[in-house]
């Protein structure tokens, strides 16, 4: 059997463990993922675009696991009352092929993504950081305000949405989830950057938007650019590039999708497990600008997929789905239909249908021989 998490599994294991503490768990299996970076098959992801979206396949394996997700990216989804960003994914046994988790992914990318932005600024922003602008006051902001705020220490967010409504909402929950968080709303971006030490940008329109122009730049900051991850979808101006050290997750696909598609091939980056692991230098002085250049890797789903099932298993969460048939006989396929699954009951008009089923079965077989 399989397990399948719904988003009511996950919104269960985040009330029983505490957001704060399920990011800082992702975080650390996201990092210790990354600090095995050799052991894994990676590739960049496959993208089917559309005019106004994408929607993504993101495999990744090492020996003993496989996961891949399925995510789109509508930033137009609004008018018709779905979120930009959905997923759902699946980790599977290597050794078989056998699906272990059938899992929800749309609360867990916003998870998972805040968990690998707060590895990415441990790494490279000042230590002393303790103001957050926060540009983009979408679905994925508060996830990103509360993991730097219990993460890193953050202790102020600056934020900014063109959208008010959005900035008001996220200023609701944080005021919620974090009272002793200040917020400040701000009426620009350039004027929630004004003393920022870390910048995120979250921002969601399918095309190259300057969010962030070289003239807010201050010594010191830290990027955090998460909104830009396809292409024709950036949001850092291409002087901010130039200006910074930029780092990212895995180096062929962020040439594609991320900031850095604006610059030429030869534009020097690192990718962000070589800092992780100490192959690679992190920040260098206190006033470099540095930019994690983030697109969402395979990988931080990956570990994030095995800790769901890890997780969900101690807190006896999921239900096992009959995803692949259970056979006696694994050479018998066929046999499966004559034996209507009763874990799943089939809605009532379908069960006359499967009460027929050996019948209509013995009658297709009876069409094909007289054909
Ligand atoms: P969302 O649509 O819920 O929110 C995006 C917000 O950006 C909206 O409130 C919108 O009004 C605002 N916005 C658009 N243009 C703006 C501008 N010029 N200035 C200020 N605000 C602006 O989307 P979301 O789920 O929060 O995702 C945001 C972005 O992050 C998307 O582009 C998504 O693809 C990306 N994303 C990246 C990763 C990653 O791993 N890097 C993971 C998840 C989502």
């Amino acid at each position: 059997m399989t397990t399948l998490l719904t988003t009511h599994d996950i919104a269960r294991i985040v009330s029983k463990r505490g957001l704060p503490a399920v990011l800082r768990q992702l975080e650390t299996r996201i990092t210790a993922d990354f600090l095995r970076w050799a052991e894994f098959d990676k590739s960049a992801r496959v993208a089917s675009h559309s005019e106004v979206g994408v929607i993504e396949l993101m495999p990744v394996a090492d020996a003993t696991r496989y996961s891949f997700k399925y995510v789109n990216g509508h930033p137009s989804n609004f008018q018709f009352g779905l979120p930009t960003v959905m997923a759902f994914g699946v980790l599977a046994e290597v050794s078989t092929g056998k699906p272990l988790l059938l899992s929800e992914l749309t609360l867990s990318t916003a998870m998972r993504t805040a968990a690998t932005s707060v590895m990415a600024a441990r790494a490279l922003a000042r230590p002393d950081s303790a103001t957050m602008a926060l540009i983009g006051n979408g679905a994925q902001s508060e996830f990103q305000a509360l993991a730097f705020h219990h993460g890193l220490g953050i202790r102020e967010i600056r934020a900014f949405d063109v959208d008010a409504a959005a900035t008001e909402r996220l200023r609701r929950h944080l005021a919620e989830a974090a009272p002793e968080l200040a917020f400040v709303a701000c009426a620009s971006t350039a004027e929630a950057l004004r003393g920022a030490d870390i910048v995120t940008t979250v921002t969601a329109d399918k095309r190259q938007a300057v969010i962030v122009t070289p003239d807010m730049l201050e010594p010191g900051m830290h990027f955090n650019a998460v909104g830009g991850d396809c292409p024709g979808k950036t949001e850092l101006h291409r002087g901010v590039l130039e200006r910074a050290s930029v780092f990212v997750e895995y180096e062929p696909q962020s040439r594609i999708e991320g900031e850095i598609q604006q610059m030429p091939a030869d534009f020097a980056v690192v990718e962000l497990w070589r800092v992780l692991s100490g192959q690679a230098g992190g920040r260098r002085s206190a006033d470099e600008i540095t930019v994690f250049d983030s697109v969402g890797f395979a990988l931080e789903d990956f570990s994030t997929l095995n800790w769901l099932r890890d997780t969900a298993g101690e807190l006896g969460l999921g239900r096992q789905i009959a995803l692949i048939p259970e056979l006696e006989d694994p050479k018998n396929l066929f046999g499966a239909l004559r034996r209507p699954d009763t874990a799943t009951q089939p809605p009532r008009s379908w069960r006359s249908q499967a009460a027929n089923s050996s019948a209509s079965i013995r009658g297709s077989d009876a069409a094909q021989s007289a054909a």
